[in-house]
């Protein structure tokens, strides 16, 4: 098998074991990043150079007899809406087409103590507003799996790097599904953490209620290996979680026994594709096999889910978006005085769904329908929260599609929002819960399409989810058999 299309776990024993060398994995990487890139279009920026030079120097670390961290000389993509400094971070966007940022977020911090390789920035729906990648200002993503269509989103280009085997592993953030659905479009492993689990520092904000960074990845362990890294309480950001850091590869024991598993009933009605339904519940049954227990539960909230998170998204984002303005930092055009100056710059470097959001969100939040319409959605994110409270009294995890299809054709959508917003409906409750979830590959459409199994655990306990995941994976090789030996076709 091609170094590019193993796990980081694979390749950081044969680094140790020195089989191999940091800068040969990273011309592997680098050469089926150019063998795809042009077919995929995963990535806004490529850091060849870069990735050459951070490889050479975990390869003279390990030389000279250095204990070297999980990532060490790993090549991995960054989604562009995590600041790196000196390296464009664009959130796929007209409005920060040239920005810079002058720090690393958090998570780039902690990440650069384990010297990894990042190979590039990945695309995404501007400002991480959609869920294909098709917002972009950049460019379109390919799904590697079938050209023709989608990768999802918005961490779209994550997703397809990690799927085409031009970064091992990738980073994403999820806001109401944007980690765990490209994940499952591309078939490979998607973890979004509790809210606070891992530093907001860095991330451009979309939602800030709602914003978390999580891998992506081929495995389940590389998941764990990767939440060792990047989770953990921040200085720099107050919503970080004190909460000690367990050792997430310490979930993979591989055992489930008596472990509870509820089943909402919700997740699987009208509109889940009848191959996603059935690939689900295969991938439950497993489980079962393993020892698990299944109970049929109800989140009974869950119908209310989409719009509650498209009144609160879309308001945190006009609140955020504000300070694009033309003036602290980002695109500007000129006009004759001030007004017309930031009139300008948000109508022309801003794209149609970002406008959308941003009029949505003020109306939602402007004085007359504050009460009606944010406030409200903010009592029922209540009930949506406490769905879950009542449901983890009785489960210890909960088991449902990722969602409601697999990846569909590039266009098909663009025109209907949405239908669009609703396909989120499987992945949007989490979020407003803030609770942990992943998404593996369970199974294969008929058209060759992956399907994804999302697993959802209590505030904190990842460590049930990746158990529950890692059993799971161990029992099927679709991890394996998913990734393009050859490369995308
Ligand atoms: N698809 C959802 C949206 O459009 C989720 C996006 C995200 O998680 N960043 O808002």
């Amino acid at each position: 098998m091609k170094l590019y299309a193993k796990t980081a776990h694979e390749l950081h024993d044969m680094l140790v074991a020195k089989e191999i060398s940091a800068a040969e994995l990273t011309e592997s990487v680098l050469a089926q990043q150019a063998a795809t890139e042009e077919k995929v279009g995963a990535y806004i920026t490529t850091l060849a150079d870069e990735a050459m030079a951070q490889a050479k120097a975990v390869d003279e670390k390990i030389a000279a007899g250095e204990k070297i961290g999980f990532l060490a000389g790993i090549p991995g993509a960054i989604k562009d809406n995590i600041c790196t400094k000196g390296i464009k971070t664009t959130c796929a966007s007209k409005m920060l087409e040239n920005f810079v940022a002058p720090y690393d977020a958090t998570v780039m911090t902690k990440l650069a103590a384990e010297n990894p390789v990042v190979v590039g920035k990945t695309n995404m729906d501007e400002f991480a507003m959609g869920g294909s990648t098709e917002n972009s200002a950049m460019k379109i993503t390919h799904n590697p799996r079938n050209l023709d269509c989608v990768p999802g989103g918005s961490s779209g280009g994550s997703a397809a790097a990690v799927a085409a085997g031009s970064a091992i592993w990738a980073l994403g953030s999820d806001t109401g599904g944007s980690i765990r659905q490209p994940a499952s479009f591309c078939g490979v492993v998607g973890l979004k953490p509790t809210y606070g689990r891992v530093s907001r520092y860095g991330l451009v904000a979309f939602a800030s209620s709602l914003d978390q960074i999580g891998p992506l990845t081929r495995d389940v362990t590389d998941a764990a290996n990767i939440m060792n890294v990047i989770s953990g309480h921040d200085m720099m950001d107050s919503t970080s979680s004190p909460a000690e850091v367990p050792d997430f590869t310490k979930a993979l024991t591989g055992d489930v026994k008596g472990l509870k598993i509820g089943l909402p009933k919700e997740y699987f009605g009208a509109g889940i594709a009848p191959e996603v339904a059935s690939s689900v519940k295969a991938a439950i049954e497993q489980l079962t096999k393993l020892g698990a227990e299944v109970t049929e539960i109800s989140l009974p909230h869950t119908e209310y889910a989409v719009s509650t998170y498209y009144l609160i998204a879309p308001a945190e984002a006009a609140t955020n978006l504000a300070r694009y303005d033309g003036v602290s930092f980002g695109a500007r055009v000129e006009g004759a005085d001030i007004v017309e100056m930031m009139t300008n710059t948000r109508t022309q470097k801003f794209g149609p769904e970002v406008k959308r959001r941003i009029m949505i969100g003020n109306y939602a939040l402007s004085a007359g329908y504050y009460d009606a319409y944010y406030l409200k959605a903010l009592k029922v994110r209540t009930l949506i929260q406490r769905d879950f409270t009542e449901a983890f009294k009785s489960v210890d995890v909960i088991a449902c599609p990722t969602a409601p299809t697999p990846a569909y054709k590039i266009g098909s959508m663009v025109s209907d929002p949405l239908a669009m917003y609703m396909m989120d409906i499987s992945t949007v409750p989490l979020n407003l819960a803030g609770l942990p979830g992943i998404s593996l590959p369970c199974g294969v459409a008929a058209d060759g399409l992956p399907i994804g199994l999302q697993l959802m655990g209590k505030p904190l306990d990842e460590m049930t989810v990746l158990r529950a995941a890692y059993a799971y994976e161990q029992t099927q090789d679709y991890h394996k058999t998913l990734v393009p030996e050859g490369g995308a076709e």
